[in-house]
């Protein structure tokens, strides 16, 4: 865990947030890099669920909500954590990560464990008081369900289908930890797949293999992974059956994502207060739709639909994949290189062009041109790596996993070719200018 936190700080990839004030804890900043590689995960999360199967829509909805939404999810009564303070140095811990006595002074005198809610919650609108607050969303997936029948509504979906969403959740957790593995503000990458009830296990089973082999792409053996079923005493309020894909991290073996049958649980609870609460939402004003947000007609019966949840953290998985990536290797006697072995789907340099000698025009303007070419490609970052030091250009690209270095030398100017390095192997080979946008397509697909 040092190494990839040294190596993350060292060449831009994460940064402590507010670092030149001391910080704040559980909350982090991604940098030139890091942005990079989180972008890449979750477009490939995103191509993989609403691009690659023909019955996903996507969805971005807000951050602040109604507070009745939380409310009557169940959130603000459940969504808590048991935590205990330390009489003696006032330290707050959740009492399921510590043993009867306190981690910071070793005192045994601690308070009964109590429900601390982990809710964030802010005011709205320019008078504080009690009546005008809104909770920052702990999940994403309450917005898909209230938007349910928006969306059916305006897409014509008809279940079994999905909506998916990535965005931020806020988490007040009590002892965030371990790098970006526990923080207080992170992303989520959501899935709400809509099921007949009775179709609901079979569908959880099956988007457990779904998301094993995804992580798999993206460079997160199986082999890696365990299966944990959550027992009954610690699933969430929502849930019928949740399978926790847990990932060895550094630190231990945790969660990386977990897959939850949420039942028809989330919309059948805002469908009954709705009609309680005789909401007059402009999707009741269509007297041939059923009034209720979450029921769908299968040949005359009206019933609300299950929903499974694949739900997946973007820095638990940015931790894994890094993590798996990250590799030392001995490349001749007494001489180590660090390389990132990212899939190359995810490297957040997609190639890195060097021209030989950085005050050479012709070389410069070469190097320059067939930089721009490949960006024009538009399948990620390029860049011109113009040091004039072709192996601090190599050691800095094989540490943050560039796929393709692209030399550009004197020889270049005379019969249009160009040295390709490839990160994994070392090998160098000679290739043609006009060759060269093939050669790094089919390096990154
Ligand atoms: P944990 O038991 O580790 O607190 P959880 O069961 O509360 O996690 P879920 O509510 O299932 O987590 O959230 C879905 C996913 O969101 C998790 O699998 C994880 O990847 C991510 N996640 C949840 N809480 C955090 C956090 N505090 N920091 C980073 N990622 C998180």
């Amino acid at each position: 865990m040092e190494e990839l936190v040294a190596l993350c700080k060292r060449r831009g990839f994460i940064f402590q947030s507010s670092e030149i004030y001391g910080g704040i804890q559980g909350v982090y900043d991604f940098g030139p890099l890091g942005v990079e590689l989180k972008n890449n995960i979750k477009l490939s999360w995103w191509s993989s669920m609403v691009y690659e199967n023909d019955n996903i829509e996507g969805l971005d909805a807000s951050i602040l909500s109604n507070p009745l939404v939380l409310r009557y999810s169940g959130h603000e009564d459940t969504f808590s954590d048991p935590m205990v303070d330390c009489k003696e140095c006032k330290s707050r811990f959740r009492a399921d990560s510590i043993e009867n006595k306190c981690p910071k002074c070793g005192s045994m005198d601690l308070t009964e464990p109590r429900p601390f809610n982990l809710m964030f919650k802010t005011s709205v609108g320019p008078i504080e008081d009690e009546n005008n607050f809104a909770y920052l969303r702990p999940e994403t997936a309450q917005q898909i369900f209230t938007n349910y029948k928006n969306v059916v509504d305006s897409t014509s979906r008809s279940v079994p289908f999905g909506i998916a969403q990535i965005g931020k959740a806020f988490r007040n957790e009590i002892t965030p930890r371990n790098f970006i593995f526990r923080v207080r503000e992170f992303e989520q990458m959501e899935l709400e797949y809509f099921v007949k009830p009775g179709e609901d296990e079979e569908s959880l089973d099956s988007w457990v293999q779904k998301r094993l082999d995804w992580w798999e792409k993206q460079g997160v053996p199986t082999d890696q992974l365990e299966l944990y079923e959550v027992p009954m005493d610690e699933l969430a309020h929502y849930s019928k059956r949740t399978v926790d894909i847990m990932y060895k991290f550094p630190h231990g073996t945790e969660e990386l994502e977990g897959i939850a049958n949420r039942t028809d649980f989330d919309l059948g609870s805002h469908s009954k207060k709705q009609d309680e609460l005789n909401i007059k939402a402009s999707v009741k004003q269509n007297k041939d739709s059923n009034s209720k947000l979450g029921a769908q007609s299968d040949g005359g019966d009206w019933f609300v639909p299950f929903v499974i949840e694949p739900s997946a953290g973007v820095e638990r998985g940015f931790l894994a994949i890094l993590n798996e990536a990250y590799t030392e290797e001995e490349v001749e006697e007494n001489k180590r290189r660090v390389v990132l072995k990212l899939k190359p789907h995810l490297s957040p340099i997609k190639a890195a062009v060097i021209p030989l000698k950085k005050n050479n025009k012709d070389i410069v303007d070469l190097s320059t041109k067939i930089k721009d070419g490949l960006q024009s490609l538009a399948l990620g970052r390029v860049v011109l790596e113009n040091t004039g030091n072709i192996g601090k250009g190599y050691r800095r690209h094989d540490e943050i996993g560039t796929p393709t270095c692209i030399t550009i030398d004197f020889d270049s100017l005379e019969n249009e070719t160009v040295t390709v390095r490839d990160r994994d192997t070392m090998n160098q080979e000679r290739i043609k200018i006009k060759e060269l946008q093939n050669y790094f397509i089919k390096s990154i697909k």
